[in-house]
């Protein structure tokens, strides 16, 4: 696993994390915290947002969100819940197409990251929540949208996030 120390934690403290319900399941099993203690569906403002990702309720457009900037788990310049963060944050700032792209992140001036075998394989586990999360998110869009409230679209993304997270958990049981 790779731990970034390079800076005083920019990314944690700067930038709004977007998630997926997997990782909320996640968190929620580890910490015992209700989610609305640590996430959030807040208006889908964000530039480069992918809208596959956009949900509709009642309450307008909206994304999942770690309760961020800073990020709610950031202790000074540590992460209180490294093993069990998110996965887009085990995966940052490693993209899919192995390029760091970021403005933020000192790194990305001082090419230092190598990607091993662990790297790998969270990038794998990244894609395929991914997948499954925008899936997910489709579901709700064509089944409910607008006419259901945000509380209502947290329920139906546990509910259905739950189906889908045991499976993704046999898979990558070592990340
Ligand atoms: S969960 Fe941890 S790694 Fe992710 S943004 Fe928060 S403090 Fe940083
Ligand atoms: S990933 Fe980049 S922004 Fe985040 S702590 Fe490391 S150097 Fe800083």
């Amino acid at each position: 696993m790779y731990i970034c120390q390079l800076c005083d934690a920019r990314c944690c403290k700067l930038r709004v994390i977007t998630i997926t319900i997997f990782d909320v399941i996640k968190i929620k099993e580890k910490t015992s915290l209700k989610e609305d203690k640590f996430c959030e569906l807040r208006k889908a403002n964000l530039l480069n947002l992918d809208p596959n990702f956009i949900l509709e309720c009642k309450e307008g457009s909206l994304i999942l969100t770690l309760k961020s900037q800073p990020c709610v788990f950031l202790e000074g310049k540590k992460c209180s819940i490294y093993r069990f963060a998110p996965t887009i944050c085990r995966a940052y700032p490693f993209v899919e197409r192995r390029r760091i792209k970021t403005s933020i992140c000192p790194s990305y001036i001082k090419p230092l990251f190598i990607i091993r075998g662990i790297e790998e394989n969270v990038l794998k586990r990244f894609k395929i929540e991914l997948r499954e999360y925008k899936n997910i998110v489709y579901s709700w869009n064509e089944e409910v949208g607008k006419r259901g409230t945000k509380k209502e679209c947290m329920e139906f993304l546990l509910r259905e996030g739950r189906k889908r997270f045991r499976s993704l958990e046999r898979l990558f049981k070592d990340i």
